[in-house]
């Protein structure tokens, strides 16, 4: 039997080499807990130093026992190795202390080199519509296009992962002039021409039935955008936004969520992960991309997503919800939170690496299924789920931007 004592002699091997602390309470004091000497505080926490390679397995001993996770945290360097500084008392258990969680280099390093707010409304570059291209095929519903705009003589630059703002042309019933809306980009810093000269969005006209008058409405911007013709200027505003940069590091595994429109900023990462290669970025993590929509039709850049799948299998899973064509396990339709309670287990295992990122980006209210099938495996193993997710939030490892 597995033994929690263990714990610091399978930290010094190179594949166990992280140390982990779960934070536990709920253990029953009884027969199983008593022979490992789990000695439950009158806190209700115990703390226990797991290696990276038992997490699972300890996971599932911890719910048999009848106790729930709190908290997982990575034990840091200097409190790992031959354990002469790790608090670890001798049987394994970590001292309730705060421990001091390895910061993200990552995240910092960001912060330093984004680029924000080059133009302002105020004062917003004119850039030209080169291209305007539908993404919905036959048989699929709506309107949603492909724009790419030059950028040529600007002091424009981005990110993947940012937004930049678009003022439409024309003023609003007050005679006033439109106000700004963000739209994420959808190219890689290097623009779909590759030349550091274009910006891309893949922009939803918007329209819906009047809730009182039944007229169909269309939405100001983006019926704008969708109806502009090549060489058409365009009011172009930002960069802004750091919520969903990609991690620098080419190791990191990247799990993106996406309904509709949502795919914009997984395009511009998945271009700079397989399908544009520089010398400067070499991704070598697990990509994997969960896209909800309604119709086959609907899946936007199909081709050029499977086509990278197939080039690069080992790096890129790519699954589909198709709500209106697929079915869920209940005979429902199939939602992107369906996918995600079906991958449940990988997926949990997944964002327990410390190089794990986690994006969801598209429709409001898309988070509420996501968190229901986290929770789902979360709590297989005694997590409970909301609280593991404030941790993720904390490290900058969960990214969520939905409109
Ligand atoms: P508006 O004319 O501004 O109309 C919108 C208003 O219509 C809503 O405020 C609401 O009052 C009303 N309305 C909308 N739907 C209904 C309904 N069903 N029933 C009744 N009333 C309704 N959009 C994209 O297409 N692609 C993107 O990549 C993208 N990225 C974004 C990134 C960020 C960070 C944010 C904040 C938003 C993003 N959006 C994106 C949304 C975009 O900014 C606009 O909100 C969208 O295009 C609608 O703007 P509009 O001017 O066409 O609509």
């Amino acid at each position: 039997m597995y033994n929690p004592s263990a714990a610091g002699g399978a930290a010094n091997t190179q594949s166990g080499s992280r140390v982990f602390v779960y934070e536990v309470v709920g253990l029953r004091q009884n027969e199983a807990t008593d022979q490992n000497n789990y000695p439950i505080r009158r806190s209700g926490s115990v703390f226990i130093t797991v290696p990276y390679n038992r997490m699972n397995e300890e996971m599932r001993r911890i719910a048999r026992l009848g106790g729930q996770i709190v908290s997982i945290r990575p034990l840091s360097a200097n409190h790992q190795g031959n354990g002469t500084s790790a608090p670890e008392t001798t049987n394994g258990l970590q001292q309730e202390k705060k421990e001091e969680t390895k910061p993200m280099t990552q995240a910092k390093e960001k912060e330093k080199d984004v680029p924000v707010n080059i133009y302002r409304p105020n004062a917003p570059f004119i850039g030209k519509c080169l291209s305007n291209e539908e993404l919905v095929r036959e048989g699929g519903e709506g309107t949603v296009r492909h724009l790419k705009f030059d950028l040529t003589g600007s002091e424009l630059r981005y990110l993947e992962g940012q937004s930049i703002g678009i003022i439409p042309a024309g003023t609003d019933k007050d005679g006033k002039p439109h106000k700004i809306r963000l739209y994420s980009i959808a190219s890689t810093r290097h623009g779909d021409d590759l030349n550091d000269q274009t910006v891309s969005l893949c922009v939803r006209r918007l329209e819906y039935k009047h809730p009182e008058t039944g007229e169909m409405v269309y939405g100001v911007c983006s019926t704008y955008l969708t109806g502009l013709n090549v060489g058409d200027d365009v009011k172009i505003t930002g960069p802004v936004g750091k919520e969903m940069l990609l991690p620098d590091d080419p190791k990191a595994n990247v799990i993106m969520m996406a309904t509709g429109t949502g795919i914009a900023p997984f395009r511009a990462f998945l271009w700079r992960m397989f399908k544009e290669q520089h010398a400067d970025y070499k991704f070598e993590g697990l990509a994997w991309l969960f896209f909800g929509c309604a119709y086959t039709p609907n899946i936007l850049y199909k081709d050029e997503l499977e086509e990278l799948q197939a080039k690069f299998p080992d790096n890129f899973r790519l699954t589909y919800a198709i709500s209106r064509e697929q079915k869920n396990p209940q005979g429902g339709k199939m939602y992107i939170q369906d996918r995600i309670a079906e991958h449940a287990d990988q997926l949990w295992e997944l964002v327990q690496k410390s190089n794990t990122h986690t994006y969801i980006c598209g429709l409001k209210g898309m988070e509420g299924g996501i968190d229901a099938g986290m929770s789902g495996a979360a709590e297989k193993f005694g997590v409970v789920w909301a609280d593991y997710q404030k941790g993720l939030k904390k490290e900058k490892r969960w990214h969520v931007e939905t409109y």
